[in-house]
């Protein structure tokens, strides 16, 4: 159970918070605390308290197991703490080290003296879940450190270290000894010498040009924030701290409060921040199952893929050992590792003896024999079936008992190459999204032999290397691409029935994707789509034909990396050109299959591209192929570039309603081109539109 113990230490009271792991400020630990300071008021004997949490946090915020229920605001709420705190007759010491965020800090806040720990994180986070400080934070925190100070702080949620706030009145002193004794002692000397009861809401947030000052800020953070309506609020709650009385201002930050809790884009972040917590839970591999040591790994192919994953271990500081079939190949691969630590370096983010000690790790090799002592190899050689088995038939051989096989496959059938080793239970799908060293987002993919110990080691090791890994089962193009086919699909084909390569992109990134479905194909390269493409015409020969993407391809243009695709480029130029080349191909294309072009509305374009991804990733679900809704809005938050303020494909589904994502799509059915039953909507989504239930309900 939660709660707060109290104790008296002399004429001291001692509140301490104790509802690990981050004294997250639950109901009951709101509770211990009203009545700690009941207790200290009710006792002649007690002059001062002290409120003190644990190394790891005074208090991390608000408790999130509470969030969304009703317990999170039930009485006491966090804001009557923090003013009964505040109201206490006797002085309250905050005594902080390690986390302090959020309603954490806002409860340091309340208290008439803080003295913290050098390193204590100090932070209100509340915006990056598209809310504000909601206790009091937007109108103290001014009050103490300045509106400028309090602006950068709220607006960014940034954390910084107690020590920066040194010689500001948010810390009356800087602990660098044994926190407790300190406290107890500044709690002593406050009684002794008779300090005054500080309340911040008695201080007044000054800034010298108030009027100047929220103009400039407002235009800089509107313009920065675009599609977030948090911060403009909190930079509104900071001016009502420096322009209005204290409990006026409470009312502002109250009603901003209030009001972002129910904009989609806070709903939508939230879904983010609770998804991205759930993707390592496995339904069926308990978070105590036993782990591989993974002390060595092992990178076969030093191109782009293998090159990037390469990095990621070198990074955690896990040795790796790079193979290639030639000198050359090598070569290429070591001096692609370096060039990133350089530039590293040349940008002031690492120094050149780290960047060393990174390349010390990397042993380059030409022969297989060399990872025979390695715990995990990652296979990222060329896309073809037969190469796969060659490697895979080696690994066999030269790898010891226990080692984890791992293949970067992007398309193949992970259990095929399973079956190439006479271990199919150590192999298991690490699919690594371009560039491998920067994409957060890691498919780990189960095999059907996988092992459990295999996966859980996969799902540690992802954290240990900073991904988001999600688990996806086999099937063409995993989770991810699976979907982004269908949305390009429709691009492609909106493109021949009447839309322009820019109308396209532009709809689509307008609604907030990153980029574009052109422009993305221009990037990823369209020989890669084109290759898939081949292979589904044969599988499928019902199966409707991209004439146009394929007539692009035919002409040798790739995209980016031929310097023409659905855009032209300029030599060592990104930028995306319009090419009057395109839209003749475009015209040719609608002539020979006898199309109209007709006018298609940015509604249509948003709502196809989503509506295909939304049904794919109903259908994959219902397939068991992902194991949630929100691990598949993971995959496109952290691998697509899908916008995080509408969290994920699935969620903007759900906000929409799913009734009305299912009526839109069967509006589409209409349409010549598509393909037969594509717009049928897939049986988990038509169901669940049904039940009027959200896609994850039980
Ligand atoms: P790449 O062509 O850049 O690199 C492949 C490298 O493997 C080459 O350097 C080649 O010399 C080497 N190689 C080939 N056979 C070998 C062997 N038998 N032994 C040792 N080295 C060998 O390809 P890539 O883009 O890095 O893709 C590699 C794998 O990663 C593929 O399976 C691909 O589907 C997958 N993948 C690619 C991307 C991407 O965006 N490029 C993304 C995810 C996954």
């Amino acid at each position: 159970m939660s709660t707060a113990h109290y104790d008296v230490n002399g004429n001291i009271a001692v509140i301490r918070l104790d509802n690990p792991p981050v004294n997250g400020l639950g109901l009951e630990l709101r509770r211990g605390i009203v009545n700690g300071i009941q207790q200290a008021e009710a006792d002649n004997a007690v002059k001062a308290v002290v409120l003190i949490g644990s190394d790891r946090a005074f208090s991390g915020g608000a408790d999130i197991s509470e969030f969304g229920s009703p317990k999170a605001f039930a009485e006491p709420n966090l804001n009557t703490v923090v003013n009964y705190v505040e109201s206490s007759r006797k002085p309250v010491i905050a005594a902080i080290s390690g986390a302090c965020m959020g309603g954490g800090l806002e409860l340091a806040l309340g208290c008439h003296y803080r003295i913290a720990k050098p390193d204590a994180q100090i932070a209100l986070p509340e915006v990056k879940l598209g809310l504000l400080p909601g206790a009091g934070g937007t109108q103290r925190l001014p009050r103490l450190i300045g509106a400028e100070h309090a602006v950068n702080m709220i607006v960014s949620g940034s954390v910084v270290p107690a020590k920066q706030f040194k010689g500001s009145p948010l810390f009356d002193e800087i602990i660098d000894g044994e926190l407790f004794d300190a406290a107890v002692a500044y709690a002593t000397k406050v009684v002794s010498e008779g300090l005054p009861l500080k309340k911040v809401r008695d201080l007044k947030a000054k800034h010298p040009n108030p009027e100047g000052f929220f103009m400039f800020t407002r235009n800089t953070v509107g313009a920065m924030a675009k599609n977030y309506p948090a911060p403009l609020k909190c930079v509104e709650a900071v001016k009502a701290a420096v322009t209005m009385p204290f409990d006026k201002g409470m009312e502002v930050e109250r009603e901003a409060f209030v009001n972002l809790m129910q904009t989609p884009e806070s709903r939508a972040l939230r879904h983010a921040f609770f998804s991205e917590r759930l993707t390592s839970k496995i339904a069926d591999v308990p978070s105590d199952t036993p782990v591989r040591d993974i002390q060595s790994v092992g990178v076969i192919g030093g191109g782009t893929m293998g090159t990037g994953i390469s990095i990621n271990f070198l990074n955690a500081g896990i040795p790796v050992t790079l193979v290639e079939m030639k000198q050359e190949g090598l070569d290429r691969g070591v001096a692609a590792i370096q060039k990133v630590y350089e530039g590293r370096v040349k940008k002031g983010r690492m120094s050149e003896d780290d960047a060393k000690a990174k390349m010390a790790l990397l042993t380059p090799s030409l022969t297989y024999d060399d990872l025979s002592n390695v715990d995990l190899v990652i296979e990222a050689v060329f896309e073809e079936m037969g190469v796969k088995q060659s490697v895979f038939e080696k690994l066999d051989e030269v790898c010891k008992q226990g080692a984890i096989l791992a293949s970067n496959t992007s398309t193949l059938d992970l259990d095929k190459i399973a079956s190439f080793t006479k271990r199919p239970e150590d192999v298991i799908g690490l699919h690594f999204f371009s560039p491998a060293n920067i994409m957060k987002l890691l498919e780990v993919v189960r095999g059907e032999k996988t092992a459990k110990d295999v996966l859980a080691t996969a799902m540690k090791l992802a954290k240990t290397i900073k991904k988001t890994a999600v688990v996806s089962g086999v099937c063409d193009g995993f989770i991810g691409n699976r979907m982004i086919n269908q949305y390009q699909r429709e691009a492609l084909l909106m493109l021949e029935e009447g839309a322009s390569v820019q109308q396209i992109d532009k709809a689509i990134e307008k609604f907030g994707f990153a980029m574009g479905p052109l422009r993305m194909a221009d990037l990823a390269g369209g020989d890669i789509g084109w290759a898939i493409r081949k292979r589904q015409y044969q599988e499928n020969p019902d199966m409707v034909k991209m004439v146009l993407a394929d007539r692009i391809c035919e002409m040798g243009r790739y995209g980016q990396k031929t310097g023409a695709g659905f855009y032209r480029y300029e030599p060592g130029n990104r930028n995306a050109l319009h090419d009057p080349e395109v839209d003749k191909v475009v015209d040719e294309v609608r002539a020979e299959l006898g199309i109209k072009p007709r006018k298609i509305s940015n509604q249509e374009i948003v709502e196809r591209c989503v509506y295909a991804l939304v049904n794919e990733g109903a259908q994959i679900l219902d397939e068991g192929i992902a194991q949630r809704a929100s691990d598949i809005d993971m995959v496109y938050l952290t691998g697509y570039g899908f916008p995080v303020f509408r969290g994920g494909p699935m969620h903007y589904a759900e906000e929409v309603g799913l009734p009305n994502v299912v009526r839109a799509m069967q509006a589409f059915t209409e349409d010549r081109h598509t393909q037969p039953g594509f717009w049928e909507p897939a049986a988990l989504l038509a169901k669940r539109a049904e039940e009027g239930k959200g896609f994850d309900a039980k």
